[in-house]
């Protein structure tokens, strides 16, 4: 703790680039105010305090201080005390970290009532009812977030009240009702935490912000943080606020907007308004909304003057913003505004959109997309034309075509779907509880809410099918199920469809169709300019941005011709991995155990012989397919056992037979090569370059068959570009005795055909030896291509088969990564070997060519590293190349 450090900044002082200071919120709650927007004045407490508390387990010890000096300026600004008894200016305490986290932390609001203050509210607003409503409301969310009391215990006790005076709604309870009830929820708090309600405001409000940083450790923000890989060390601001009403009447109400639609990013009137209401009864969903557009009637003043400020904040933030109002007896106030999240379709219209506005240049427009949003608009869809039956229709809340067994708990969502289920999570609306459930599920459906309701914000931000607010469907989570509009009833396990992107629900399974976006990279479908193609035009546009500034180029692991043909299509700019072994599948797996079992030179160089043609036929096509590209063809590389029987089944049948006396030659000398070839860890064993130096013949037979193949297209006048790749080398020398026979017969088939061949013979690095000493062994190297996931099992001591189900969940759940080093390139320990083996290998060939082609080459955050470490291209998937195309765009715009 510094001395010298400010914990605490007043509205004023602020600015929406001070996230990681202030949070999002606060941030852009003092950009608002210095824009001169009507924000209800306050003060935030930094995440730098949080860090402090959270770090020691005590406030900063200027935080007391500072905090009264900034609650004095706000009283005299507002002319009133907090909880001062004949006119009390009340707060709110809200988190706000630097990324948002919807409903994940704390909040509690009307800070500042007492038994005494309670009656000045009444006074001054005359409204009795209000004031006793608003004191049972903090009592009721200070007792349950910052005394920790059972939520469960208050709404009982209201539903008691309800009941009582044989009511169903809580505006029935007069003033004398909710006098009632704020005693009982007293007797509840003094009950469950043996002390009294603090009648000290400000006792309430120190109380309030530390339950705030507090709730950045709740087991809910902690699972939300690992699932949007939101670093755990940032800590939570606290925004103090003064209070403004939505439920003062009529003329008051709360509402959510957006400046563009975020679905389909076209701009109009977005959101939806509640009269009467406080703001978290809109997030909630508890009541219905009706749409923004209405308020024109309702309260024409304060709608266009909402208008106008949201066409201020659009050109302001130069992108999409989503807002939070409150209209208390006709005056607006702004509590909220940020870049609102929107679903990958709208990502892409608005980042166009905002180009053609002349709001945002191209590298900007790059900025606003991402491969993850991409790779979700690459998802299949319902089949139209299918005659399953609609069921309902709800709000089209977060895109994608999601099948699965209904189930109306998250308990059990996550019990089915850990035993491989697929489910859809169906409640009447769902809270921050759901969480887990609404991890574990294809898709999520709920009957209540609109558009910004929980289930809806969440599903979007994790990228998941979710249809909201399908009034029309009875959902009864008691009795776990659903009644629809029509009667039918749909019991747990029954199976429907969600479609995120229309709202429709069905029953049963409704086929998919592919994606327009695929489509279009397929060429099937063009980038015209029609409404239907707004989509695929802004995508086309986007790659378009991408492909000109990128530096990276994409290649694709592809080892047929089909493949390598999509992997063309999809904007591939080569093949950086041909997985040989692929090629020995199938029927010819026969010939590869005859080549395994072979007692003699002449019986091996048979089963060579045999399997020359095929390779060389199988090499032709693929350097058709990919004509005037590099092609890089990797030698065999797995474990021979893998070509023969399982040893068990083996032994089995081999008994079994001699017990019926009745043994069989080849099956004897089979199980007699399986277990000579047997390995306790054969991932570490005879494989890779290790199987061509000790099988004869066999690396030199791959090579004679590339090279034959090049000659071949050479002839048919094409330009086969093949490269030869060696794998698992861990020291110069395997490659050199490798190199030297490979150019004997490369030598040997340029003199047979008069063809002049030019093929290119590199290495993979995926052994640590191999990256450590890299600079030596670029000296036999043209190129090195980084295996990734054999480098990140060697250099973590990961079986990469084994630990993705056996451990990492464990390792995931205590944050010692964020995600798996399988999927994201581990940049201090794996990538800091692939830094320095790109030095070692430059320093001795400087025009060495480099590129990657483990999993990792298609996942966008380490397309980023290998742009940054210098990579020249990188190799994925055919279905990830216009991701990495993206990515790599972006990581040089
Ligand atoms: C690698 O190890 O990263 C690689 C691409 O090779 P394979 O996955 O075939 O072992
Ligand atoms: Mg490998």
């Amino acid at each position: 703790e510094n001395k010298d450090q400010k914990f605490v900044y007043d509205f004023t002082e602020g600015n929406k680039d001070l996230k990681d200071l202030l949070g999002g919120k606060g941030a852009n709650l003092a950009e608002m105010t210095n824009l001169g927007l009507p924000v209800p004045p306050g003060f935030t407490i930094t995440t730098e305090a949080c860090k402090v508390y959270l770090e020691s387990g005590t406030e900063p010890v200027a935080l007391r201080d500072e905090v009264s000096a900034h609650l004095d300026a706000l009283e005299q600004k507002m002319g009133k005390k907090l909880g001062q008894a004949d006119n009390p200016l009340l707060v709110s305490v809200r988190s706000g970290a630097k990324f948002s986290m919807p409903g994940m932390m704390d909040t509690v609001l009307n800070i500042g009532l007492s038994d005494k203050s309670v009656e000045g509210l009444a006074q001054q607003a005359d409204n009795e009812r209000f004031a006793w409503d608003s004191y049972r409301r903090l009592i009721q969310m200070f007792g349950k977030t910052v005394l920790g009391v059972d939520g469960e215990l208050f709404e009982e006790a209201l539903e008691a009240a309800k009941h009582t005076k044989k009511v169903t709604s809580d505006t029935d309870l007069d003033a004398a009702d909710l006098k009632k009830l704020v005693k009982q929820f007293k007797k509840i708090v003094k009950a469950e935490t043996g002390r009294d309600f603090p009648q000290d405001p400000r006792e309430q409000m120190d109380l309030a912000i530390k339950a705030v940083f507090d709730s950045w450790n709740g087991d809910r923000a902690k699972l939300y943080r690992r699932q949007e890989r939101i670093p755990h060390d940032l800590g939570t601001a606290v925004n103090v606020c003064s209070m403004v009403f939505g439920n003062l009447g009529p003329d008051s109400g709360t509402g959510v907007a957006f400046t563009r639609d975020p679905a389909s990013g076209h701009q109009g009137v977005y959101g939806d308004y509640l009269q009467n209401a406080q703001g978290e009864d809109v997030v909630a969903g508890i009541r219905n909304t009706v749409p923004l557009a209405d308020l024109e009637q309702i309260d024409k003043k304060s709608y266009d003057q909402l208008m106008e400020i949201m066409s201020t904040l659009e050109t302001h933030y130069k992108d999409l913003c989503d807002i939070e109002f409150t209209i208390e007896r006709g005056q607006l106030w702004m509590l909220q505004t940020r870049v609102g999240k929107r679903t990958a379709g709208a990502a892409f219209r608005i980042a166009t959109q905002l180009v053609d506005q002349g709001l945002i240049d191209e590298a900007e427009a790059l900025q606003r997309v991402n491969g993850a949003q991409l790779a979700q608009l690459m998802f299949p869809r319902f089949d139209e034309s299918s005659k399953a039956e609609l069921i309902g229709r709800g709000i089209a809340a977060s895109p994608g075509a999601a099948v699965g067994k209904a189930v109306f708990d998250s308990y059990t969502a996550v019990k089915w779907s850990r035993s491989g289920e697929k489910v859809i999570l169906i409640r009447r609306e769902t809270n921050p509880d759901d969480l887990d459930g609404m991890i574990a599920a294809e898709g999520i459906l709920t009957s209540r809410g609109g558009k910004t309701s929980h289930a809806a914000v969440v599903a979007r931000g994790m990228g998941k099918t979710c249809v909201c607010g399908a009034e029309e469907l009875e959902v009864d989570t008691k009795r776990r199920r659903m009644t629809t509009a029509s009667g039918t009833v749909i019991e747990e396990g029954d199976v429907v469809s969600v479609d995120g992107s229309t709202g429709k629900v069905y029953l049963g399974e409704v086929p998919v169709v592919p994606s327009p976006v695929v489509e279009y990279f397929e060429g099937r479908m063009h980038a015209g300019a029609d409404d239907a193609d707004e989509l695929v035009a802004a995508v086309h546009r986007i790659m378009a941005y991408a492909d000109r500034v990128r530096r990276l180029r994409v290649r694709a692991n592809a080892d047929n011709a089909e493949d390598a043909l999509r992997a063309r299509r999809f904007g591939a700019q080569g093949i950086g991995l041909c997985r040989t072994e692929h090629m020995f599948l199938g029927e010819r797996r026969e010939m590869v155990e005859k080549l395994i079992l072979a007692d003699t030179d002449e019986e091996r160089d048979e089963a060579l012989a045999a399997l020359l043609p095929q390779q060389k036929q199988d090499f032709i096509e693929l350097f058709e397919a990919m004509d005037g590209l590099p092609v890089t063809v990797r030698l065999l590389d797995p474990p021979l056992h893998e070509f023969l029987p399982d040893i068990t089944e083996l032994s089995v049948r081999v008994a079994l037979a001699e017990a019926r006396e009745d043994s069989n030659e080849n099956d004897l000398r089979l199980l007699q090569a399986v277990h000579r070839l047997h390995e306790q860890n054969p991932m570490l064993g005879l494989r890779g370059v290790r199987l061509g130096l000790v099988i004869p013949g066999l690396f030199t037979m791959q090579v004679r068959a590339i090279a034959e193949a090049a000659a071949e297209r050479k002839n048919a006048k094409g330009d086969p570009r093949a490269e030869i790749m060696i794998p698992l080398v861990g020291t110069v020398q395997e490659l050199e005795i490798v190199r030297e026979d490979a150019e004997k017969v490369i030598a040997e088939v340029e003199a047979a055909t008069g063809v002049e061949l030019k093929l290119a013979l590199g290495t993979m690095i995926e052994l640590p030896r191999a990256a450590v000493t890299a600079g030596q062994i670029a000296e036999a190297a043209e190129f090195f291509s980084f295996g990734t996931n054999d480098l990140t099992q060697t250099v973590w001591g990961f079986s990469r088969d084994d630990v993705e189900a056996s451990f990492f969940t464990a390792y995931l759940e205590k944050g010692i990564f964020g995600v798996s080093p399988f999927e994201t390139i581990d940049k201090e320990g794996v990538g800091s070997l692939v830094r320095s083996a790109v030095q070692a290998g430059r320093a001795t060939r400087p025009d060495i060519k480099l590129g990657v082609c483990g999993e990792h080459g298609g996942d966008p955050e380490s397309v980023h590293f290998f742009h940054e470490v210098g990579l020249d291209y990188v190799s994925c998937s055919p279905f990830r190349i216009p991701v990495a195309r993206l990515e790599a765009g972006r990581a040089a715009a």
